[in-house]
């Protein structure tokens, strides 16, 4: 009987593009996806550590396979991802759970193969977390379940040391991949029929820096030599290094989306040189207007921090100046998350939880007004889709725009893979619906 898992994926994009790769590791041994309501017979955690809920959220769910191991005890349960890279973890994880049978960390990741042949052949445990990041590795071994839509890392690791941030020291300084590995990835994935390419790495623009090969814009100018209709995306662009030559690469190049996702984490000065952010708040707005001039119809999204240590009633009022400032279409908000590690859980002056709250929520407020307002200029524009999903319960299939908006429409024909032209008929939510002509 074939053999079943699950992968449980927690974080960022970035981790659910790692997750296809575990999966494509595990078909090539033969084992294909459980249905949820299907035992499997491996189940493999992919843990973040950049926020502690994540953490603790995959503590408890690690935790609650105890039993269930205990009823099946020929399942193997393993553990990896940034959680598990972290100095001390592994044995930490292990003491906590000595049911864990594997645990690996982000540099060896691509590895788990080999790790799980090894636990297959004896009883104890495997536990191994490489402490260096390896070598880049080209090929692609993911197996995706995202059709349409694919992603590609670009590079790994970050240097820029973020004062709150763990990422450089879970996934190890910049590498970047080789761009001609990058372009044959790209070319694989639109001769097979995918729709939008999304490249991902921590800090796109510093791509090929440590190889000094090809510059991010350069790799996004071979990309879209590719004369077809697609659409191209990239994160994380760190605004201290987003300049004038990406964004006349996204207005020369029409398969690039006009939709840029820069993340700027605060608007007071004082609180981004805290972070360690390397630009101000006019800066930040001074590429923002560099944006927009060079193309008027380009939309913006960003994270936001709130609570960061010593922040103030007047640092976080400049947040907000600044989110009015931006006119972002979407932001993602956070509260500040205590990392030990970093530099910045040492910082005096943690900002008590009932103040973080009552900011977070004013800037919720504040980002959901702008979202609401973006989405009622959609009302009566025809847009393009690309489709994505049919949602059985609404009975309407999905997509999205250039912009990321959400559009659901009525279809008689299966529209999955497909660019349509869709009459916006009601904005009043985030999400848009409209119709489409069947011609
Ligand atoms: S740029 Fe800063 S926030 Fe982003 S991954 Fe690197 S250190 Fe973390």
């Amino acid at each position: 009987m074939e053999k079943k898992y699950r992968i449980v994926t927690y974080g960022c994009q970035m981790n659910v593009h790692e997750s296809e790769k575990l999966a494509g590791i595990l078909h090539a041994r033969g084992y294909a996806e459980a249905a949820p309501e299907e035992e499997a017979d491996i189940v493999v955690f992919n843990t973040c550590c950049i926020r502690e809920n994540a953490e603790n959220h995959a503590y408890g769910n690690i935790g609650a396979l105890k039993k269930v191991k205990k009823a099946h005890p020929g399942m193997l349960i393993a553990v990896g991802g940034c959680m598990t890279q972290q100095a001390g973890a592994a044995e930490k994880l292990r003491k906590k759970f000595p049911f864990v049978d594997i645990v690996f960390g982000t540099h060896n990741l691509e590895e788990f193969g080999a790790l799980l042949d090894r636990k297959l052949g004896r009883k104890k445990a495997v536990v191994d977390v490489w402490e260096k990041e390896g070598e880049v590795r080209e090929e692609d071994i993911s197996f995706r379940t995202s059709y349409p839509n694919a992603w590609v890392n670009i590079m790994y690791g970050c240097n820029n040391f973020c004062s709150y941030c763990i990422v450089p020291y879970v996934r190890g300084r910049e590498r970047s991949r080789a761009a001609s590995a990058v372009v044959a990835e790209v070319n694989g994935l639109l001769d097979a029929g995918y729709k939008e390419i999304t490249l991902l790495g921590q800090n796109v623009n510093s791509y090929g820096n440590d190889c000094g090969e090809v510059s991010f814009p350069q790799l996004l100018r071979k990309i879209c030599a590719r004369d077809e209709k697609f659409r191209l995306r990239f994160m994380t662009s760190n605004p201290k290094d987003f300049g004038e030559e990406l964004v006349r690469t996204i207005a020369d190049n029409p398969q690039l989306c006009r939709f840029v996702h820069l993340p700027v984490q605060a608007g007071s000065d004082r609180i981004l040189r805290l972070m360690n952010r390397k630009y101000t708040a006019k800066e930040y707005l001074e590429k923002v207007e560099m944006l927009r001039r060079i193309i008027p119809d380009c939309q913006l999204s960003t994270d936001i921090m709130v609570g960061f240590p010593t922040e103030t009633e007047e640092d976080f009022r400049a947040t907000l100046d600044l989110v009015r400032a931006a006119d972002f279409s979407a932001a993602f908000t956070f509260v500040y998350s205590r990392r030990s590690g970093t530099v910045a859980a040492d910082m005096e002056g943690q900002i008590p939880e009932e103040v973080q709250k009552e900011r977070i929520m004013r800037l919720v407020e504040l980002v959901n007004a702008q979202t609401r307002e973006k989405s009622q200029a959609y009302r009566g524009k025809t847009i393009e889709i690309l489709c994505e999903d049919y949602d059985a319960k609404k009975g309407l299939y999905l997509g999205r725009d250039e912009y990321g908006r959400m559009g659901y429409f009525a279809s008689g024909r299966d529209r999955i893979g497909q660019f349509v032209q869709m009459r916006v008929t009601d904005a009043s939510g985030i999400s848009l619906q409209g119709e489409i002509s069947e011609g």
